[in-house]
């Protein structure tokens, strides 16, 4: 088959993935997307209780919106804040179902590796002309298949962060796995009565981390002997709690709330912690930090963040910053050692180029290790890198794009 005549492969049909799936369609270029998940959105599915803070405006692609609307969709309203599982019944399952991409979509298929036909990543020659090659793991079994681009939207979820402060899992992190739980478990649903009544340490600074204790505090009020503590790295919880005045009011929101529970006295916080292992005894688990040890508890709620997996991708020439394995020129725009904020200025996909030629990673992946990545940013990056491989593939039916405005991030 002529390599203009494969499909551009989307690996990972989240949110991001599936957007990108119409766009390409909306240029005349066929997308073929590869989820692991039984459904779209199955990493959204494990943080279904979450309620988001952006509002469904800048949680919907205008152009996917209006695939859906010629199906009949109804928009969600505007300025409300929908939870992950009403994001996934309201946007991306029926953008998975729609008329148009749900062809193009094979659930329960894992992308195992991305390379070139005939090409390992040493091999130059003939490199450009040569197609990509994925080795799927389908329903049934191993095969290889051929695309003339690559887009990676598999985000970062499935590989929390570890507790350990060195970047490795701390001593004893793993021997005590059985009672650690990463990112955002379903304190007041599925997971209640592993809290409920427990001493519960939570691990990080981030939105996770206060969206785990808001709900921490919350079963606390119906379990009384549930005692809430909380860890972070620095000396004070302030860069944690925001303030009023965030751009995204809901986020702002919580930190207030969390401040609030911080003065009543429902949460115990440690700070300076290191955290280098987790010693486990007949009371429960220790949590030590150098020479501090935390009160012995009985749950751990790990949400330091999330970094990439890049195996996938080890046969083809990526170019990923070395702190925030994203791709090398977006990470001066959202390194968080130097930035502060969450808003980024628009970027695409010149940011996002890689020595490979029509290889770009987006959405949440595309961050890395950094923090902040919004849908909105994703929805920006797919619009660019589409029109970058409409232009590289020589793609002839045009449309035409307005790329919106965002927020210059301030530098501290
Ligand atoms: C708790 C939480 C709250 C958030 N709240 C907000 C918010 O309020 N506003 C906001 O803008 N953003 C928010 N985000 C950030 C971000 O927008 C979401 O993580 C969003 O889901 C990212 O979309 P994505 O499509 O890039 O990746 P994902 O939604 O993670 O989708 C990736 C998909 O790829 C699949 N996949 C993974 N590996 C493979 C593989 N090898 N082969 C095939 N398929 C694979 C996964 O199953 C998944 O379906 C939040 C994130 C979290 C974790």
């Amino acid at each position: 088959m002529e390599k203009h005549q494969l499909p551009i492969a989307i690996i990972g049909a989240g949110p991001v993935g599936l957007v990108t799936a119409a766009h390409l369609l909306a240029k005349g270029m066929t997308p073929l997307i590869f989820e692991s998940g039984s459904k779209a959105g199955a990493n959204v599915e494990l943080w279904a209780h979450v309620k988001m803070f952006s509002p469904w405006q800048s949680n919907v692609d205008g152009l996917a919106a209006q695939l859906l609307s010629a199906e009949g969709w109804i928009s969600p309203p505007e300025n409300e804040y929908p939870n992950g599982r009403q994001l996934l019944d309201g946007f991306v399952q029926p953008l998975a179902n729609s008329a148009q991409i749900h062809s193009h979509l094979r659930l329960n298929t894992r992308v195992l590796a991305a390379t070139r036909f005939g090409h390992d990543a040493m091999k130059t020659q003939g490199r450009s002309q040569a197609p990509f090659l994925l080795r799927v793991a389908g329903p049934a079994g191993n095969e290889d298949v051929l695309a003339c681009a690559v887009i990676d939207a598999s985000g970062t979820y499935q590989t929390p962060n570890w507790m350990g402060a060195h970047g490795i899992p701390a001593l004893g992190e793993a021997e005590h796995a059985a009672h650690i739980a990463y990112s955002t478990p379903a304190v007041l649903g599925r997971d209640r009565n592993r809290y409920a009544n427990k001493r519960v340490l939570v691990v990080g600074g981030g939105h996770s981390a206060l969206n785990a204790l808001q709900d921490m505090v919350r079963l606390a009020q119906d379990a009384s002997q549930t005692k809430v503590l909380w860890a972070i790295r620095g000396d004070s919880a302030e860069g944690s709690l925001g303030s009023a005045n965030d751009p995204l009011e809901q986020r702002g929101k919580l930190g207030l709330r969390i401040r609030q529970f911080l003065d009543e006295g429902r949460i115990e916080l440690f700070t300076n912690v290191a955290i280098d292992q987790v010693i486990g005894n007949s009371k429960g688990l220790t949590v030590k930090a150098g020479e501090q040890v935390l009160p012995t508890i009985d749950e751990l709620i790990v949400a330091t963040g999330f970094r990439p997996d890049l195996s996938v991708l080890t046969e083809l020439r990526t170019a990923v910053d070395p702190a925030t394995q994203s791709a090398m020129l977006l990470a001066p725009l959202i390194d968080p050692n130097q930035h502060s904020c969450g808003t980024v200025r628009l970027h695409g996909a010149e940011e996002l180029v890689h020595p490979e030629e029509n290889f770009f990673i987006v959405g949440m992946k595309s961050y890395g290790r950094a923090p902040t990545f919004l849908l909105k940013t994703g929805y920006e990056q797919v619009r660019s890198v589409v029109e970058a491989l409409e232009h590289s593939l020589n793609v002839t039916k045009r449309a035409e794009l307005t790329l919106p405005e965002s927020d210059l991030c301030n530098v501290d």
